[in-house]
């Protein structure tokens, strides 16, 4: 590499995406530097993924303890202190930030604890330093963030998933606005842990874009557990002594001490310097890219949320892990985005790989649909009217398995092995021919015989 340039690389954000690019391309001999104006780890370690996953443990305590009665145990009244789980929750947080940062350090990547701006093709400017960088190449992996739609008054006395790690106590009463990822998870993590939780959403059911079945599974275990308003909307927010009261499309007022608003993730491509560079941005504000995660400027490669291919952690790392082997390592590859396995880590967890039911039934001829909905068998002596549904969908003319969708406990530990019997092409008849794990609830994907639905065209079958 000539000396024309100061670094090989120089990556803009220290999430999932940037974090691995960088280790990986320095593993190559690169020299690499890391801008990063927040914490390293970005939002899946600091304020995502890993802290929301230990909050919905913090909840599923409170169904053990109800569970464990049906056992002959007999607990005192259970009692929750949020300060504890805080507590602990960031220290955790803090402990694998440093991780991170150590792995980084040990890569030989040069971490920038300023926020970077796009000058050219070839050079970047550090704000706080005024400092400017020249680097072969740029990587773009600045992630997303939450946005409050639509805007109404008082919208800002909500909170977004970012504010929701900082609350110091518990709301005793909350609402949450939306009906996505973020919003059913909260919804289950607050109801779980003692707060009289609302959750509002514009739709007709939870979830868009998953299984129907599944969406109904969900909002009928969350109609038992908490207040679910569908086809609903906020139209004003206002502070009083008491709490903050939320008007709603219908006229009617809520009380409550927090609003979680959450409605979606934006790219975070304001003030990046694209417009210097000539990059624009498509309807969703995301940064365009091939496959190999190149921009339309050959020496900019974009990964992860900014690009909204799929905003999962995962994506991310594999695409900055791609576009490391692609750029540095010689050996170019790209992440094939069509078989995505995913868990919602609502309760009840939901686990998702492959077709829905609807998209099955427009894209293939003919589709034999497998369904079993069941108690488990902890909820036989533990009362708990918790139910399970697991459900394949298989292409008839092939036998293959196009998609595999899973309501209930370990839902989210089941899917990721069962995708990879899906990602390997496994037919309807690979899997009547594993042997069953008895007694478990994920033995039923390998003894479902009968199709429940089976889809054909007129005439055949
Ligand atoms: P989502 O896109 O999942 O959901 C946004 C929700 O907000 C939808 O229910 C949407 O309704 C609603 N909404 C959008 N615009 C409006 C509006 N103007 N008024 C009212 N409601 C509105 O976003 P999230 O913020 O929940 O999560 C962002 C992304 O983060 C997810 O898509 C996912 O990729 C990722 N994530 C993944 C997790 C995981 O893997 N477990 C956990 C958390 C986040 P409608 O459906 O009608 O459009």
């Amino acid at each position: 590499m000539t000396d024309e340039f100061d670094v090989d690389l120089f990556v803009i954000g220290g999430g999932s995406g940037g974090v691995r690019a960088a280790r990986i391309a320095a593993g190559y001999g690169a020299r690499v530097s890391l801008a990063e104006e927040y914490r390293i780890g970005g939002t899946c370690v600091i304020r995502g993924c890993v802290p929301k996953k230990l909050m919905v443990y913090a909840g599923r305590f409170a169904d053990e303890f109800e569970d464990a009665a049906g056992f002959g145990w007999s607990v005192g009244e259970p009692r929750f202190d949020w300060s504890v789980l805080k507590t602990r929750r960031d220290a955790e947080v803090s402990r694998l930030e440093s991780i991170y940062d150590t792995n980084l350090e040990r890569a030989g990547v040069t971490v920038i604890a300023e926020r970077a701006v796009i000058e050219d093709a070839h050079t970047i400017r550090l704000v706080a330093s005024g400092r400017r960088v020249r680097a072969k190449y740029i990587l773009v992996a600045v992630g997303a963030y939450p946005v409050k739609v639509p805007v109404i008054p008082g919208g800002d006395l909500g909170i977004t998933s970012n504010e929701v790690f900082e609350l110091e106590t518990l709301p005793e009463r909350i609402l949450i606005i939306g009906g996505g990822y973020i919003a059913v998870e909260f919804a289950s993590v607050f109801a779980h842990l003692g707060s009289r939780t609302t959750l509002l959403h514009r739709g007709d059911r939870l979830l868009r874009g998953f299984d129907d079945e599944v969406r109904d599974a969900l909002g009928l275990a969350f109609d038992k557990r908490l207040d679910l308003r569908l086809d609903q909307t906020v139209e004003r927010l206002e502070r009083r002594d008491s709490g903050i009261s939320a008007t709603l499309g219908d006229g009617s007022v809520i009380e409550v001490d927090q609003v979680l608003v959450a409605t979606g993730r934006k790219p975070a491509v304001s003030g990046l310097g694209l417009e210097n560079v000539g990059i624009e941005t498509d309807e969703s504000g995301a940064i365009p890219v091939d496959a190999f995660s190149q921009t339309s400027v050959p020496s900019i490669y974009a990964v992860g949320d900014v690009t909204n291919r799929a905003a999962l952690t995962p994506i991310a790392i594999r695409e900055g892990h791609a576009f490391a082997d692609t750029v540095f390592g010689g050996k170019p590859w790209a992440v094939n985005h069509d078989l995505i396995a995913t868990a919602v880590f609502s309760t009840p967890e939901i686990g998702t790989v492959g077709l829905t039911e609807d998209q099955a039934r427009e894209r293939f001829e003919a589709v034999d649909i497998y369904k079993s909905s069941f108690r488990s068998m902890k909820a036989t002596l533990s009362n708990s009217a918790e139910r399970v549904l697991m459900k394949i969908i298989v292409d008839c003319a092939s036998d293959r398995v196009l998609g595999v969708h899973i309501v209930g406990h370990d839902a989210g530990e089941i899917i990721q092995a069962v995708a990879i019997a899906v990602t390997m092409g496994a037919t309807k008849a690979d899997f009547d021919r594993t042997i069953a794990v008895h007694p478990t609830a994920g033995e039923e994907l390998v003894t479902m015989r009968v199709p429940a639905v089976t889809k054909r065209p007129e005439g055949v079958g």
